[in-house]
């Protein structure tokens, strides 16, 4: 798989596709320290902490994307196609493609614009015209031959108390009205939109996870993994919607309540696997186990305590 960035990501120092690279390569640390298995018993205690299972449950699930596997085979399999993703010479050949134009679903004559209303279909008793924008009416993205489901309004969105960080767009185009996408299009594409806050310095002051403080023990940061942190990377972002992207096509399975690493402890297995923010708190994990941390095992999951262990290789 490949990824290809936009022009309208602004090539900037603190951009300059940092968050890409540093997303894969965390997910790259999810995918060797899983596949290491029963070598890695911390992995393996993050491994249950996030998803309620152990790595060597033999029970298969399915994932949305219809995958099926044990929890061990679904990990290893979307963190494994994710760590070979390399960029791609050219926007048509690309499955993942990377958008910082914010989204603009505004009716304008400009045949180019990115967003189009989906057309008024002939006899229809409600028009997508008079539809309300947000609400069910219908859009397309004509670059890149996909859906918009018609509820988010991507980067435009306003949700009282919360910020649009990035947003996926993972449903190809097929048969809108008649209307189709190329033939030699990839079968799986998706558009993330990076918005506004991930190029605002104040909102999102951390671009790398090697900005989260090195030199602090994790464990005397008041409520280790619940402090907000760990939310703030911007490259942890990105693998979480990393796993929003065709084949893989994870959710945010828990509405609301998917985000963050006390409601992804509050999950059924199911769910866990199913859902896009679980998989990234593993990356984070990882990424800790690398500097040796680990979850406290004499602490509550949900609390998210952290502490050092020497021993961690
Ligand atoms: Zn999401």
């Amino acid at each position: 798989m490949t990824y290809w960035v936009d022009q309208s990501c602004p090539d900037r120092a603190r951009w300059n596709e940092a968050i890409i690279t540093e997303a894969i390569r965390m997910v790259t640390s999810t995918y060797s320290r899983n596949g290491r298995a029963a070598d890695d018993p911390t992995f393996q205690s993050s491994f249950r902490a996030v998803f309620g299972a152990q790595q060597d449950d033999d029970h298969d699930y399915r994932t949305p994307g219809n995958f099926w596997g044990t929890p061990f085979q679904i990990v290893e399999y979307i963190s494994g196609s994710i760590s070979l993703l390399t960029p791609a010479s050219n926007q048509v050949s690309s499955n993942i493609r990377v958008y910082c134009d914010y989204d603009p679903m505004v009716s304008t004559s400009d045949p180019n614009a990115r967003w189009k209303l989906v057309p008024d279909r002939v006899g229809d008793p409600t028009p997508n015209s008079q539809k309300t924008l947000g609400v069910d009416q219908e859009w397309y993205d004509q670059i890149n031959y996909m859906r918009r489901n018609t509820m988010t309004l991507g980067c435009q969105s306003v949700r009282p108390g919360r910020t649009t960080i990035m947003e996926t767009f993972g449903s190809p185009i097929i048969n809108l009205n008649g209307y189709n996408a190329p033939n030699d299009l990839p079968y799986y594409r998706s558009v993330i939109s990076l918005c506004p806050t991930v190029f605002n310095r104040r909102l999102s002051p951390m671009v790398s996870y090697q900005d989260v403080p090195q030199n602090t023990a994790f464990g005397a940061i008041p409520n280790g993994l619940r402090n907000r942190y760990f939310n703030w990377p911007l490259s942890t972002a990105f693998a979480h919607e990393l796993r929003h992207c065709g084949p893989f096509s994870l959710l945010d399975s828990a509405g609301p309540y998917s985000y963050g690493w006390l409601n992804i402890t509050k999950m059924t297995t199911y769910n866990g696997l199913s859902n896009a923010d679980s998989h990234m708190w593993l990356d984070i994990l990882a990424e800790l186990e690398s500097r040796q941390y680990k979850l406290n095992p004499n602490a509550p999951v949900s609390e998210g305590a952290l502490v050092y262990d020497a021993s961690i290789s």
